[in-house]
């Protein structure tokens, strides 16, 4: 008999450059149970970005009115624009017994903690400082502007780490991955999130 679990929120959470968008589709090719929350955002389409793939790109005025109607699970300004988790792609994905991938910053993180959906953060730490800048230098996606505004806000996002449940480091991109990926499994077989677990176990007491 397979033994359902419920279904959870993991939050990945890490300053600009220490590889989380990588890490995040290697563990969804890895892991088929999980998908991925796709954002709202007001910030402007980079090249090679898709709209309903990457983000849901809004304007400022459509993001607002989307406040306004209560459509957001968490939202937040970061670098300047404002991201946003959509209530209704969450509850798709767990009716479809996924688990869901969150891609965001640590205000988003702690809204999803006040909500009553169970959630488990994991924050990602760059191996050092020196290859940080490094990574965040050689990220072609961002303009100069961009790159200086996050390398200043990177000590501040990393002052968050002690709200999360977990920390891994990311100096090799595979056994980080495949560390993440057994954090999940473990929080799967959690007690509390394992449906009908009374049930089969009584059925060895009778
Ligand atoms: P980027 O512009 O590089 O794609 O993302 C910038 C930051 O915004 C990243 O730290 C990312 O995790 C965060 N972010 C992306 N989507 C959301 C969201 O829906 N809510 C919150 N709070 N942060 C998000």
């Amino acid at each position: 008999m397979a033994i359902k679990s419920n279904n959870f929120c993991i939050v990945l959470s890490s300053p600009s450059g220490a590889g989380k968008t990588t890490i995040s589709k290697m563990l969804l090719k890895k892991d088929k149970k999980i998908s991925l929350s796709i954002s709202c955002t007001t910030r402007p389409m980079r090249k090679g970005e898709k709209n309903n793939k990457d983000y849901i790109f809004l304007s400022d005025n459509d993001f607002a009115k989307a406040i306004k109607a209560n459509k957001f699970l968490e939202y937040a300004k970061v670098f300047g624009f404002k991201y946003g988790t959509l209530k209704k792609s969450v509850n798709y994905f767990f009716k479809k017994n996924k688990d869901v991938l969150f891609d965001i910053d640590w205000q988003g993180y702690q809204q999803l903690k006040q909500s009553n959906l169970e959630v488990v953060g994991i924050f990602i730490l760059p191996p050092n400082k020196k290859e940080l800048i490094k990574r965040l230098k050689t990220r072609a996606r961002d303009t100069k502007d961009e790159m200086k505004k996050r390398m200043s806000l990177v000590q501040s996002e990393i002052s968050h780490f002690p709200e999360y449940e977990y920390v891994v480091v990311n100096k090799d991109l595979n056994s980080c991955v495949q560390q993440i990926k057994n954090i999940v499994e473990s929080e799967r077989l959690k007690r509390s999130r394992l449906i009908n677990i009374t049930n089969f176990v009584n059925k060895f007491m009778n």
